[in-house]
């Protein structure tokens, strides 16, 4: 396959950008590749400036259920922005969104529009502060709740005392307050609270693990997160900027029928465009600016072109709940023919699933914390990934990413894209 425009580009945006990218995953440094610069995406598919076209399996990491460029989508993108792209001042969209969503998840009593994932939960970890008067919070180990400083913090080697940043530039002070425990580790976040529960502010998850492979929460650990949190006034935090209209359309909390008191969302609820959103318990979200003391704002939140392509989204995805059971059911299906294909090839996988959320990890072991992960074969699933790109399969280029199956994927795609699988662990 051919990608010499891409590699002019990609030469010439390396001179302009740290990496060539606004995003690190996108340079493919995990794949030692060069990335595909993008020209347009229809549907399930995708086509570089090379002219070549691929079946798409990031969607944006994350929020193109619908599949690209959906009709109802640009139609509404278009209509709002003949009336101006921004005016800094309320519009009709973002009640018209907040309803919607509050519709959908009962345990969304008022909510916040703001422009990323990464605001959403950064905000939603400052209301847990503001709420509770505490500093402390915790999260699981493999889980990416976005790039503010209190979120960018790993395990030290104390558990329950030296949080340590994962990222430059974080001081060290601030990693003091991040308390980092292992997913699906009950046992670990019961001693957690027994020893300082009267310091958490609150407890920072996601429902099903996206940014580490696909990793599913046991439903006795986000029970226990429950309990633990409501017992010493703590508060839980669901991440759903990427299961929140993915994994159903009452999200990863209606299916595993949790009430958290914060969820955070983003990717699906923006249809494309950059929206994220924070809400919950009333008592939390009246403390928030203007109403309270905790102070959070955005020029561009809730900008009318960015509501009005969220909201078509939810609305189509409202309107056809078939969309869910068809992606699902695709999901499914293209595991198990991956898993199928390398096993013939003898070459030990294992898979996860929730919806439309999967993932192929190259090891023989289930994998249901970050620890498991690890045991992947980064190489293989290198090569892999190399192979596949080579037939015209789009997948995100690392092993810690989701393959994302959109609404618009058909029996065609699945079907190709298996056989390509079957070729590329052939040559592996
Ligand atoms: C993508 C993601 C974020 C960050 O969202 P951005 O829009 O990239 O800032 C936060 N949490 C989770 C669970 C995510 O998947």
């Amino acid at each position: 396959m051919n990608h010499s425009v891409s590699e002019i580009l990609f030469a010439e945006a390396k001179t302009l950008m740290p990496g060539g990218v606004n995003s690190p995953v996108r340079a493919y440094g995990n794949v030692g590749a060069t990335p595909p610069f993008i020209a347009r995406a229809k549907g399930s598919h995708i086509f570089d400036v090379d002219g070549n076209e691929y079946i798409d399996y990031v969607g944006s990491w994350g929020p193109m259920l619908l599949g690209h460029a959906h009709d109802a989508v640009l139609a509404a993108v278009a209509d709002t922005a003949k009336n101006g792209l921004s005016f800094g001042a309320p519009c009709g969209l973002e009640s018209e969104l907040a309803k919607l969503v509050m519709s959908l998840v009962p345990s969304v009593e008022m909510i916040r529009m703001v422009n990323s994932g990464t605001e959403a939960t950064m905000s939603a970890i400052r209301a847990a502060r503001g709420f509770t008067g505490r500093d402390k919070i915790v999260k699981f180990e493999g889980c990416y709740h976005g790039h503010s400083d209190s979120l960018l913090i790993k395990a030290g080697s104390g558990m329950l005392t030296t949080g340590k940043p994962s990222s430059k530039g974080v001081p060290a002070d601030l990693a003091k307050y991040t308390l980092t425990l292992q997913y699906n580790d009950v046992a670990g976040v019961k001693e957690l609270f027994d020893k300082i529960g009267d310091e958490i502010a609150g407890v920072i998850v996601e429902p099903v693990a996206g940014n580490m492979g696909v990793v599913p929460a046991k439903l006795e650990f986000l029970q226990a997160l429950s309990e633990e949190t409501k017992k010493h006034g703590a508060l839980l935090i669901v991440d759903e900027v990427m299961t929140g209209f993915r994994v159903g359309i009452h999200c990863a909390q209606g299916l595993y029928g949790i009430k958290p008191d914060l969820t955070t969302f983003g990717k699906i609820i923006g249809g494309g465009m950059p929206v994220g959103a924070y809400g919950g318990r009333l008592d939390v979200m009246q403390q928030i600016a203007p109403l309270g003391g905790i102070y959070q704002a955005g020029t561009l939140s809730g900008n009318p072109v960015a509501m009005a392509a969220g909201l078509a989204t939810m609305r189509e995805l409202v309107a056809h709940p078939e969309y869910y059971e068809r992606a699902e059911a695709n999901t499914k299906k293209l595991l198990a023919g991956i898993a199928d294909a390398a096993k013939s090839a003898g070459i030990p996988v294992a898979t996860n699933q929730v919806g439309s959320m999967g993932c192929v990890f190259f090891t023989e072991t289930p994998v249901q914390c970050f620890a498991d992960v690890q045991k992947s074969d980064l190489d293989l699933f290198r090569r892999y990934f190399l192979g596949m790109l080579d037939r015209g399969i789009y997948l995100a280029p690392s092993q810690f990413e989701a393959v994302f199956v959109s609404a618009a994927h058909t029996d065609e795609d699945i079907d190709r894209t298996l056989e390509a699988a079957k070729s590329t662990f052939a040559i592996l």
